[in-house]
């Protein structure tokens, strides 16, 4: 099992002729709401990539339909707390140049207690692991925590933030970050810097380093993989990374060797940038293989 600490969006996103600009009042083009958020988009790409996850986290009461949402998607939902909280979303303006500015609230998802982390994680053992990304509350708890369980603990730092991510390194057993979290958190400003740096940094952990359309590096010690993305013609790059994490996670879970993960990963996350949206882009297992098939 994998217990994926996350936040649960429901995102408010606009299409406008332009950005509202002070004191202006303008009637938006279109309206969607959408599920979103790093965690739950990480819970939905695991779910898919066929491994058994159980989300943790916290919505209003009133937004039962998310539950429905992920459950359909195969996502365990019996560890969602039902609070007197909003839930977090993001208000989303798209110009028509396709650029976004984005409110950000946060909610429910950092209204975790230390009571519910307990009682999860009294369930969880050596076999299972905990997947976290930075857009919940009690990171180092629920951390800490983990690793007294012996329970292997996978940080997606997103958004980055070097202080926090630093401190807690020391639980982690598997890092997943970008090139602009890379550069972030050993702070360098190019991508081949960091590539050299981390793992000169942190050797003893075990980094998983996606670089965009160029593919992904994972190193430990003295291993170091490559795996080359798949050339594909790029719509919207939005859940590339998590659907990423998802598969990749998925495959480890399942014994499978690195190189083969990561290849199936990047599968995943190369039939993701193809299609426009965020959690509804995720592919399906099968939809992996094909495409690794042909
Ligand atoms: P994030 O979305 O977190 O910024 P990346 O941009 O590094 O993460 O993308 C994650 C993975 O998605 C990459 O390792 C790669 O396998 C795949 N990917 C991203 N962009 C493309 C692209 N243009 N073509 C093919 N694969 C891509």
């Amino acid at each position: 099992t994998i217990y994926n600490f996350g936040s649960i969006n429901l995102d408010h996103l606009y299409q406008l002729d332009h950005f509202v600009r002070p004191g202006e009042t303008m009637a938006s083009n279109s309206y969607q709401r959408l599920l979103g958020g790093k965690g739950a988009n990480q819970s939905v790409a695991l779910a898919k990539a066929g491994a058994d996850v159980k989300h943790v986290g916290a919505i209003h009461h009133t937004d039962q339909s998310i539950l429905q949402q992920l459950q359909s998607l195969g996502v365990d939902i019996g560890l969602i707390a039902l609070l007197d909280v909003p839930t977090g979303h993001a208000i989303i303006q798209l110009n028509k140049e396709a650029e976004n500015a984005i409110i950000l609230y946060q909610g429910a998802n950092h209204a975790l207690t230390e009571a519910q982390v307990d009682q999860v994680l009294e369930q969880a053992t050596a076999e299972d692991w905990v997947l976290l990304q930075n857009e919940t509350n009690l990171i180092e708890y629920i951390m800490r925590k983990a690793q007294q369980q012996g329970v292997k603990v996978a940080f997606n730092p997103a958004p980055m933030d070097a202080e926090l991510t630093k401190q807690v390194l020391p639980f982690v057993d598997l890092l997943i970050v970008n090139e602009v979290e890379a550069m972030d958190l050993i702070g360098v400003d190019n991508v081949d810097a960091a590539i050299t740096g981390l793992p000169a940094a942190y050797p003893d952990l075990a980094v998983l380093m996606t670089l965009g359309k160029a593919g992904v590096r994972y190193f430990k010690k003295d291993i170091n993989v490559f795996v080359k993305a798949f050339s594909v013609e790029a719509v919207d790059t939005t859940a590339a990374g998590d659907t990423f994490i998802g598969f990749c996670l998925s495959s480890l879970m399942n014994n499978d060797e690195m190189t083969q993960a990561l290849t199936r990963a990047c599968a995943a996350s190369a039939i993701c940038v193809t299609r426009l949206g965020a959690a509804i882009t995720i592919p399906t297992a099968q939809d992996v293989t094909e495409f690794l098939a042909n």
